[in-house]
């Protein structure tokens, strides 16, 4: 049978050939099926063995294909989803043992990588001073993903890949194909991050662009473009007083279904309390009258002294930057995946962005724990608030925050969070032989319940889908995420995703973080280098990141020389190198890490640079990776400030601002179009020395 969504209501298009939810392979019957059956063997979602043809139309096909994800069938709400929990997550992980033991021996795949940059598409009220979100995604991504119909249909490459996210007004842009292991491909990055900038504005109306930005005023009255009200008694809105339905990207069932159930399991809307940054005239204790808009749960649930928000979308709808790249084999991506972690919160302090929430200045400055208790869907139990009764655990995060545990067999002796896990889960993984390190980050991966079930797709081939572990795995949103490859694209292998960082305003700055990252990863590899330190350690470090000016305010706890790893990837055999764990972690300022410090720690540039001139790099190569650097060496001395202290200045400054923490619609227009303007000083900072764009 063949479901797709239309108009949000599931049709039943066809019968094709008895009990088949997917497509495999079809017989093409004429010429228009010929060009889509090549379209659909280019399309992942493709699953079972059929052999069919059919008459519906190929546009309604297109337009459904054109989301990026054809849609998988009925989703389940959480009152439906509780039945199926255990057998999914049974099911899960035979999926995940399966697929392991297929490809734990794979090896030699390249160094691939690409990022992933999220957009927002904001439009300008000149007349009223005021910007607002621009809930065109839908639209604008039809038109950006026929580039990649026509391209599937020629066989062409894409120069970039448009996909959806959670906001109507945001759309996430990667390039059209991973970047290679040359180092050369570092001159290319930024080109295509311009380029997709480009053609997205090409598309826009007047009075609109496209920024990488987490809008600010993200549900205060009026947000959204066309303006909807939030409407509390609207379900599908999660029963937000600030967060319109429309607000949400609808042209595809999955983030407001997610949305319904995180609060469905959860048993209420979510609360989120950002402290507020206090001014000289701002109330204390600072407390909001929600009575306008607010029932009793808000008055409850909004804490003094802080910014309350109440959506998924306040975290889900703000932008980042990904990084996700290849592996030799699956030793090295476990490894990659320990070594980077005590670095993600380094990263998070220096791209910290994102200052302003519901138009409030906060005392935060990056979006990790906004988006944290987004999307956080623990009982009161399991939050500790009641006695556990239905619930098995207190768990001490969300779904959305920081590993609990290293991942590499050597790594173990630093995993110091005590994991909770369901034993029958982990007994089924250390039967189907899967190691002890990667067993309880998998069975501490599925203590959480999946929130994104098909109807028609609850029945799998566990041998050939990966789908009911993707579905756990792809909801549990951590710093770092090991990826293991896709059952049916053999030309991907073990894959790591860096997490935490928060994307940038320009094309120069995200190119740069992409670069170091993926330069980390060469040094670390190159010279087998050590930053482990015990897991809490990095739960800690993420909390510091994101305090205001984190840069220049907080240390952070580093490994105080460079220490070399005697267990990395080839070396591995057995655990009898692995030594004790390294006491040697000192408190660290940012620019310590990064610069280093004199009689200690060389820094995380300088070794990058020993890294290089061991490489063979070309002249061009070498001065668009230098300026690179230039720039995140000064963010980490305060010479080049983040974007969040440039917009905290930005708004205290302001004639409109009445220093009491109100950053209102006229602050966000001129802020909004600063930062489209050309005599951006922050910009002109970054470019000063020589840096520029290609
Ligand atoms: P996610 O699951 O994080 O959304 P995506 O599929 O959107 O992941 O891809 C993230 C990034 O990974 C993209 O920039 C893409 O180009 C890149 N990528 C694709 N294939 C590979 C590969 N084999 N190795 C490394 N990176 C890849
Ligand atoms: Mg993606
Ligand atoms: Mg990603």
């Amino acid at each position: 049978m063949f479901w797709v969504y239309d108009n949000d209501k599931l049709v039943y298009r066809n019968t094709i050939s008895s009990n088949v939810t997917g497509f495999q392979s079809f017989r093409p019957k004429t010429a228009q099926n010929n060009l889509l059956s090549k379209f659909f063997f280019s399309c992942s979602l493709i699953e079972t063995d059929a052999t069919f043809s059919f008459d519906v139309s190929s546009s309604v096909i297109l337009s459904h294909y054109r989301m990026g994800l054809l849609t998988k069938g009925s989703p389940l709400t959480w009152a439906e989803t509780i039945p199926h929990i255990e057998y999914i997550k049974k099911h899960g992980i035979k999926q995940f043992i399966n697929l392991y033991h297929r490809l734990k021996s794979r090896h030699g795949d390249q160094l691939k990588w690409g990022d992933e940059i999220e957009y927002t598409i904001i439009k300008f009220d000149h007349e009223n001073k005021k910007v607002r979100v621009s809930c065109r995604a839908e639209e604008l991504l039809n038109r950006l993903q026929a580039e990649e119909q026509v391209n599937a249909m020629l066989g062409t490459a894409n120069r970039f890949l448009w996909r959806p996210e959670f906001g109507a007004y945001m759309i996430e842009g990667t390039p059209g194909m991973p970047y290679g292991g040359l180092i050369a491909c570092f001159n290319i990055v930024e080109a295509n991050m311009k380029l997709r900038r480009e053609v997205v504005k090409k598309l826009l109306k007047k009075d609109e662009t496209c920024l990488s930005i987490s809008f600010p005023s993200l549900g205060v009255p009026g947000f959204t473009f066309p303006d909807v009200p939030a409407d509390k008694t609207n379900d599908d809105a999660a029963n937000s007083i600030f967060w319109p339905e429309q607000a949400v990207f609808l042209g595809h069932p999955r983030f407001k279904n997610l949305t319904k159930n995180i609060k469905g399991r959860r048993g209420s809307k979510v609360a989120i309390n950002v402290p507020i940054f206090k001014d000289t005239n701002t109330p204390s204790p600072y407390v909001e009258d929600l009575s306008a808009f607010g029932g009793p749960d808000d008055t409850r649930d909004a804490k003094p002294d802080h910014i309350y928000m109440d959506h998924m979308g306040f975290g889900m709808g703000c932008c980042c930057l990904q990084v996700t790249f290849q592996a030799v084999n699956v030793d090295e991506a476990r490894w990659l995946y320990d070594q980077l972690t005590p670095i993600t919160p380094i990263l998070l302090a220096l791209s910290a962005a994102t200052p302003i929430f519901r138009g409030k200045l906060s005392n935060v400055d990056s979006r990790w724990d906004i988006i944290s208790a987004s999307v956080d869907d623990r009982t009161l139990e399991e939050r500790g608030l009641e006695p556990l009764k239905n619930s098995k655990w207190v768990i001490d995060k969300s779904r959305y925050d920081s590993t609990d545990c290293y991942i590499y067999p050597c790594s173990v002796g630093y995993n110091d969070i005590p994991l909770q896990y369901d034993e029958t889960i982990y007994q089924q993984l250390i039967d189907g032989n899967i190691d002890e390190p990667l067993a309880k980050h998998i069975a501490h991966m599925f203590i959480r319940d999946p929130h994104q079930v098909f109807r028609e797709r609850i029945e799998q081939d566990d041998e050939k889908s990966s789908e009911h572990f993707e579905t756990i795995q792809s909801s549990n949103w951590m710093n770092m995420r090991f990826k293991p490859p896709p059952p049916d694209a053999p030309e991907i292998g073990w894959r790591v995703e860096f997490r935490p960082t928060e994307v940038q305003l320009t094309d120069f700055e995200n190119a740069a973080y992409c670069c170091f990252v993926v330069l980390l990863t060469r040094m670390i590899i190159s010279f087998r280098l050590t930053y482990l330190m015990p897991i809490s350690m990095v739960t800690e470090n993420m909390k510091r990141a994101q305090q205001k000016d984190a840069v220049l305010s907080q240390k952070f706890l580093f490994r105080k020389g460079l220490a070399e790893c005697k267990s990395a990837p080839e070396n591995l055999k057995g655990s009898e190198k692995c030594g004790p764990p390294s006491q040697d972690i000192e408190e660290m300022s940012i620019d310590e890490i990064i610069n280093g410090k004199k009689n200690g720690f060389p820094g995380l540039i300088s070794l990058i640079r020993q890294f290089l001139d061991s490489a063979d790099v070309d002249v061009d190569t070498r001065c668009t990776i230098s300026q690179y650097l230039n720039f995140i060496s000064k963010r980490a001395t305060g010479e080049i400030s983040t974007l969040a202290h440039w917009t905290r200045e930005f708004v205290q400054s302001h004639p409109a601002y009445k220093h009491d923490s109100d950053v209102n619609d006229t602050i966000v227009y001129d802020l909004m179009k600063k930062v489209c303007s050309q005599d951006l000083n922050y910009s002109t900072q970054i470019f000063s020395d020589g840096c520029h764009l290609h």
